[in-house]
Parts: C-alpha cells; sequence; structure tokens
C-alpha cells in the first residue's frame, strides 16, 4: 500500500514539474495592420488570421492575439499613438503573466509609433515592432519570418531593458534609432550611423548592445492620463523657400513647430525671421531632413529655436509634443533634446 502510494506522489511530482518546464513564455501580439496583414489585390488579414498563418510560433510562446486596428500606418495618428500606449497598459495589468508584446505594423510610420512607446511605455515588458516589405501573398513573402523573429527577440532574456525594439529582415534595431531608408527592398531599414543592437540567427539571438538614451520605465513622459497630444507641425526646406510659408504655419493653431533643413541645420533666407522671435515664441526644432549625421551646436540664446541634434523631422516632432505635455520653457526642451 505504502509502496503505491509513494508511486502516486512521485507521478504526481514528475508531472507537475514536467508541465512547469514545458510551460511556454506569454506573449501578446497586437496587430495593427500594414503591408504584412495584406494580400495583393485583395482585402487585408484579420488579426487572428495573421497570426494562425504562422503555426511555428507556437513553438515558442503561448500566444495571445489582439487586433487593435486594421490600418495602412500611413494612417498612423498621435491619438491612435496615445490609444495604443494605454490599451499596451491595460493588457498587462490585465495579464501580469504576459513576458513581451510584438505589434505587427506598417513601416510608413514604424519608426515614428516605436520611437514614440519608446518614451512613453512606462513598463519593463519589452515591446517589439515587426511588418514585413512583401504582402503575405507574395514570393518570399518576409512577414512570417519577421514575426516568428520579433516573438523570438521579445522572449529573450537580454531583451529586458532595451525599450521598445524593431525586427526586421534578421536584425534587431532600438525603437530610437531605425530609420527607413528603402521603399522597396526587405532591407528597408538597414544600419545607420548607430548600428543594430543584435540579430536574429537560426540558433540564436544575440545582443551586443543596449542604447544608452533613457527610454520607457526611466522615461519622464508619462501621459496615460492624457486625452491628446500638442499639435506640432513640420515645415520642409527647399532651395528658395518662400518665408510665407513660415508665417502660414506659425500663424496656424498649434504649438510648436519643427524645420526639416539641409544638412548641418542650414537654412534658406525664408526662414531667416526665426532668429529674430522671441524665447517666448512657441518653439521652433531645427532638424536636419538628412537621415545620417547630426547638427552640433547650442540653440542661439533669446530665441524659440531648439537643435536636435541626430533626430530627424519625424521623431524630433513626437519629442516635441512629448515635451510639450511638460513645459513650453524654450531651455528646458533642449535638454530634452540633448537627454533622450
Ligand atoms: N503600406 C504599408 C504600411 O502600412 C507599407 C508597409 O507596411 O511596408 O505602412
Amino acid at each position: 500500500m505504502h509502496k503505491i502510494i509513494f508511486i502516486i506522489i512521485l507521478l504526481f511530482c514528475w508531472s507537475t514539474s514536467y508541465s512547469q518546464s514545458t510551460t511556454k513564455p506569454q506573449v501578446l501580439i497586437i496587430t495593427t495592420g500594414g503591408t504584412i496583414a495584406s494580400k495583393t489585390n485583395a482585402p487585408s488579414i484579420e488579426g487572428h488570421d495573421l497570426i494562425q498563418a504562422v503555426p511555428e510560433l507556437s513553438n515558442y510562446a503561448t500566444i495571445e492575439v489582439d487586433e487593435f486596428v486594421n490600418i495602412g500606418s500611413s494612417k498612423m495618428t498621435p491619438l491612435l499613438w496615445l490609444q495604443l500606449v494605454k490599451h499596451i497598459r491595460d493588457a498587462l495589468n490585465s495579464n501580469p503573466e504576459i513576458k513581451s508584446i510584438v505589434i505587427t505594423h506598417g513601416t510608413d510610420t514604424m519608426e515614428e509609433t516605436a520611437f514614440f512607446l519608446n518614451l512613453t511605455h512606462q513598463s519593463k515588458v519589452p515591446i517589439v515592432l515587426v511588418g514585413s516589405m512583401r504582402s503575405s501573398n507574395e514570393v518570399s513573402a518576409d512577414g512570417p519570418a519577421n514575426l516568428i523573429n520579433a516573438v523570438r527577440v521579445g522572449i529573450s532574456p537580454e531583451a529586458i531593458g532595451k525599450g521598445v525594439m524593431v525586427v526586421m529582415n534578421d536584425n534587431i534595431s532600438a525603437g530610437r534609432d531605425l530609420l527607413k531608408m528603402n521603399n522597396r527592398r526587405v532591407d528597408a531599414f538597414p544600419s545607420t550611423d548607430l548600428g543594430f543592437i543584435g540579430f536574429c540567427d537560426p540558433e540564436k539571438v544575440t545582443f551586443y548592445r543596449s542604447p544608452i538614451k533613457p527610454h520607457t520605465s526611466e522615461s519622464e513622459f508619462n501621459i496615460y492620463n492624457l486625452d491628446s497630444l500638442p499639435k506640432v507641425d513640420i515645415v520642409q526646406d527647399f532651395a528658395g523657400f518662400d518665408s510665407k510659408i513660415l508665417t502660414y504655419f506659425t500663424n496656424r493653431y498649434n504649438q510648436g513647430l519643427v524645420i526639416s533643413s539641409f544638412a548641418g541645420g542650414r537654412l534658406s533666407n525664408g526662414f531667416s525671421e526665426i532668429y529674430n522671435l522671441p524665447a517666448t515664441h512657441k518653439p521652433i526644432v531645427i532638424s536636419s531632413s538628412i537621415k545620417g549625421g547630426r547638427i552640433m551646436g547650442s540653440n542661439p540664446e533669446g530665441t524659440p529655436i531648439i537643435i536636435a541634434n541626430d533626430l530627424p523631422s519625424n521623431k524630433a516632432r513626437i519629442l516635441l509634443m512629448l515635451s510639450l505635455t511638460i513645459t513650453s520653457k524654450i531651455n528646458e526642451i533642449q535638454d530634452y533634446f540633448n537627454k533622450y
């Protein structure tokens, strides 16, 4: 009798330890649309169908799917960003077992959404954005492999503390740093000045470095209580820029402007007026329209001008919007641009 009880206890212990060792990490995949959810000449794919088409995902994680929106990412808006970051917070609060969030996203505004979430997601739970350059019914569609890699990156213990990341074409980019440089090739987000932070190889996900600019749980931009974000416009410089365009934008209802300048922050004569404006004017950020390199130098004293350093205009706009949720003082906003 004792022997039987002993065997039953042994079997019970074995079965619980076996089930624990085979429990896979939980990953929430939030779908938002984009080419990864598209078919050439056919309606876009719904979130659940997109994930079901990649059954290999279950080799790595227990997947939960949540369709947030289904849009081309050229239709992304600041309001959707705000709703998305709150949606992520609510999902994590309702299921603390989630180890990672993977967001499928179009590539048009992927760098913007990644940067926004990198500065506003107040949690250490890694977020990985992923998309594709080829539709799901094209030959050699890149979506399934990118998606599997994104899940592999998200559940990697080293992903914790790296902020928001983007996985495309076997490369891992920091959410702050990636840039879309090609509108055709699967290698649309190549290594930029700051390089990749890691790689997805068949054997292993390997990280080589961590982003050092503050992000996610270390970021000051807590926007969960906001219903909208400050309005900021981008003005593109070009040869022969007409100052009337600047007048239009400065008079328009907005709380700040970003100028997409020539290399090094140089501007055409149509912008000369900005150097005469007082520091009490709405902030004007100068960013470079050239994606590589950075603008050096300090912001001219007594003016509303802020220098964007290495942030391109679309990301400078996001940082200005977030800075304006805290302050409208030019020197303080410049400090945020130096810091983030
Ligand atoms: N049209 C797509 C988008 O939603 C492009 C892509 O995903 O690559 O951004």
